[in-house]
Formats: structure tokens, C-alpha cells, sequence
């Protein structure tokens, strides 16, 4: 009996003392790289107390690019710093520093994360320094991050919405559904054939930033005051087309290893000379274009350096039903008044990425107004972004008032 107690006792110390050592310091098994928002094949080793070093692999096919940054501390992060080397050994053609990080308590509310270095000066090497966390849980991920899930949030959310059709029209190679919003009034008091058309879309799923702004078009689209718009036009809307990569930090990529804005094919959709997600959206676009009402611009949605930097390939209406280009970007800079965008610009032949991208291809197939909708590097928070995409969207509605 008495052995019994001593041995429960030394038992209970023993859980005490294990207990305390681990609220002391972060361990290697409190990260996990897999989750909604993960980074597939990364290395983790412990130096010193809580500084980890982090080893990133690369995307599917193209062993240049490195996954992005996205991972959890899963428990016991409250009361610790953290500082992380990080590491990629594939080559400086795209640097994983590129653009800022971004880390959060419940996955919804971000604070953004500058890197020590910087991708000019250490493309290869970098760090990240935290300060002492206040709760056990942390989600780290790269620009503003957005999940696969959390775009099922906004879907279903966004649905209850009388003018929000959701279409599925397939389904990613590792079975996420491939969603199209279309979004107008379902009063025909103005016939379908006869509203504006614009299509928006996220190509590469490491870009959240641009997701965001996304997030911003269609948060005005349903807003009471763009009540005129929704009569007026049909927005088709793709908050990301390749749903696959946010859980493997893929950047550009599908599971093929495909650059998502380079497998457009300016000759028409095909099976087997596409990647898998780019030829179901070529095929579900063309036959948007063959309807009774095709789509009359197309926003392919990116980030790069800068803030939003939208690039405008002129389709017919542009100049001829509608004023000229010009205006467009005049109006565009007059709602812009916290300066989240450039002055529009117009991008043709020499400085396009060509047919293969969702701006070039489009518009050679179809002569269609085709955007490249860029930057927003250095918007480093979630209502940036968002609000960026306020403004884009009612330029939009005030160039392309009343209807065709
Ligand atoms: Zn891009």
C-alpha cells in the first residue's frame, strides 16, 4: 500500500516536472507544416532556446521554387518568443523573403511580419523574430493568408445573398471544388444580354493579397449601395482557381506543378495540353463567351512589389461605347484616396506576358478588355487589401454605368 503511494507520488512529480520544462521553452513537436495553411516537406531542427531553424522545400516540378512559409505552433507557444532561421537551398530565381509574413492567434485577425533581411539582400537565408506570445496557439503564413476553407467560409456566407449563384464546376485534382460566384440582380428589369459582364480571378494561390481584394469586390458588390451595379452587370467571381496549394504552400502551382497563369491556351480549352484546373476554368469561360452574355472584361488578380498595380489590354468598348481609357484610370484615382493603386496603365504586345497568361490569352481569343490586376506587396494588412478592392470595383461601376 505504502509502496503504491510512493510510486503514484513519484508519478505525479515526474507529470510536474515534465509539464513545467515544456511550458519553459518551445520543442520542435509543437510545429506542425500541415494543415489548411502548410508548407510540404519542411524541415524543423531545434539551435537553441526557442530559435528553430527551418528548412523550406519546393513546389511540385519546379525545384527553384520554394513552398512558401505557413505552419502552426499547435500548443504551448504562451509565454515564449520565437526566432526562426529559415532556409531554401533550390536557387534565388524566387526568393520565399519576396514578400512580408503574417501571424495571427485564431487564423482570422493578422498582424504582419517584416523579414530581418529581405530577398534583395538574402534571398536564401532569413529570419523572422516574434515577440513573447500571449496565447498557446499561433498560425503563421505568407502575405495575408487565406485557406482554402476560409473560401468556403466566404462562399457560404456570401450565398444567403438573393443575387449569389454558386457555381461548382469541378473539382481540383486533390477534390476541392472549383467555385464560380456569378453575382447580379435576379430581376430582369434590365435582360441579361444587356448588363456589363466582368470576371474576376485569382490564378496563383499563394497570392493572397490579391485574394483579399477580391474579397473587397464582392463585399461592395452585395452592399446596399451597389444596389444600380447589380442590376446593370454580371460579375463572375473566382477567389481561387487553383484551391490545392494554400494546404502545401504551393505559390504559382497546381499539383502538377503547373504555373497557373501560364496554361492558358489562346487556341482553345484542351484536355490534354492543359493542367488539369486550367483547362476546366478555359472550358467553363468559353462557355460563358459563348452565352447570350459574354464576359465584357476579365481581372486576372496578382501580387507583386508596390502597391495594387492594375495593367489594362483594351478591349472594343473601351474608346467606342465608353469614354477613353483615360477616364477609366481618372475615376479609377479619384476613389483611390488612401493611395492603394497606381494610376491605371495600359499594357499591349511588347509588355504583356503573352497568350498563355489570363490577361494575353483571353484577349486574344476573345478581344476582350483583359486587366492585370498587380501589387499590393506593401499592403500589409487585410483591410488594405479589402479596401483596394472597394475602390477597383466602384471605378468599375461608375466607368461602365447604365448598361450596353
Ligand atoms: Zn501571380
Amino acid at each position: 500500500m505504502k509502496t503504491l503511494r510512493i510510486t503514484a507520488l513519484i508519478l505525479f512529480l515526474l507529470a510536474t516536472m515534465t509539464a513545467l520544462v515544456r511550458a519553459g521553452e518551445l520543442e520542435v513537436g509543437d510545429f506542425t507544416f500541415a494543415g489548411p495553411l502548410g508548407s510540404d516537406g519542411t524541415r524543423i531542427e531545434k539551435v537553441a532556446k526557442n530559435h528553430f531553424r527551418v528548412t523550406l522545400a519546393h513546389a511540385p516540378n519546379h525545384p527553384e521554387w520554394p513552398n512558401k512559409l505557413n505552419f502552426q505552433i499547435v500548443r504551448n507557444a504562451k509565454g515564449n518568443d520565437l526566432c526562426l532561421e529559415v532556409l531554401f537551398d533550390g536557387g534565388k530565381s524566387m526568393a520565399f523573403n519576396e514578400y512580408f509574413q503574417s501571424w495571427s492567434y485564431d487564423g482570422k485577425t493578422w498582424q504582419p511580419m517584416q523579414w530581418e533581411k529581405g530577398y534583395k539582400q538574402s534571398p536564401q537565408q532569413d529570419w523572422l523574430t516574434f515577440p513573447v506570445f500571449e496565447r498557446d496557439r499561433v498560425f503563421i503564413g505568407t502575405q495575408v493568408p487565406m485557406s482554402f476553407e476560409e473560401v468556403e467560409e466566404l462562399i457560404q456566407r456570401w450565398k444567403k445573398h438573393p443575387a449569389v449563384k454558386v457555381h461548382v464546376i469541378g473539382k481540383s485534382l486533390e477534390g476541392r471544388s472549383l467555385y464560380r460566384l456569378e453575382i447580379t440582380d435576379p430581376a430582369r428589369k434590365i435582360p441579361r444580354e444587356k448588363r456589363w459582364v466582368h470576371y474576376f480571378a485569382n490564378q496563383h494561390p499563394g497570392e493572397h493579397n490579391s485574394q483579399w481584394r477580391i474579397v473587397g469586390m464582392v463585399d461592395w458588390i452585395l452592399s446596399n449601395e451597389a444596389a444600380q451595379f447589380r442590376r446593370n452587370s454580371i460579375c463572375h467571381v473566382v477567389l481561387m482557381m487553383s484551391p490545392d496549394g494554400p494546404s502545401h504552400g504551393w505559390y504559382r502551382v497546381n499539383a502538377e506543378g503547373v504555373d497557373m497563369n501560364r496554361s492558358y491556351r489562346a487556341a482553345g480549352s484542351d484536355k490534354k495540353e492543359q493542367a488539369h484546373e486550367a483547362f476546366l476554368w478555359q472550358k467553363d469561360l468559353e462557355t460563358l463567351m459563348a452565352s447570350a452574355s459574354p464576359v465584357t472584361t476579365i481581372w486576372s488578380c496578382h501580387t507583386w512589389s508596390g502597391i495594387v498595380e492594375p495593367l489594362l489590354t483594351p478591349g472594343p468598348e473601351i474608346g467606342s461605347r465608353l469614354p477613353p481609357w483615360t477616364e477609366f484610370a481618372r475615376i479609377m484615382q479619384a476613389h483611390d484616396t488612401r493611395s492603394l493603386i497606381k494610376p491605371l496603365k495600359l499594357r499591349t504586345g511588347a509588355t504583356s506576358y503573352g497568350s498563355t497568361t489570363w490577361t494575353g490569352g483571353p484577349h486574344a481569343q476573345f478581344g476582350i478588355t483583359a486587366i492585370l490586376c498587380e501589387g499590393a506587396a506593401t499592403l500589409f494588412t487585410k483591410e488594405e487589401n479589402v479596401e483596394s478592392g472597394k475602390v477597383l470595383i466602384k471605378a468599375i461601376a461608375d466607368y461602365y454605368s447604365g448598361h450596353k
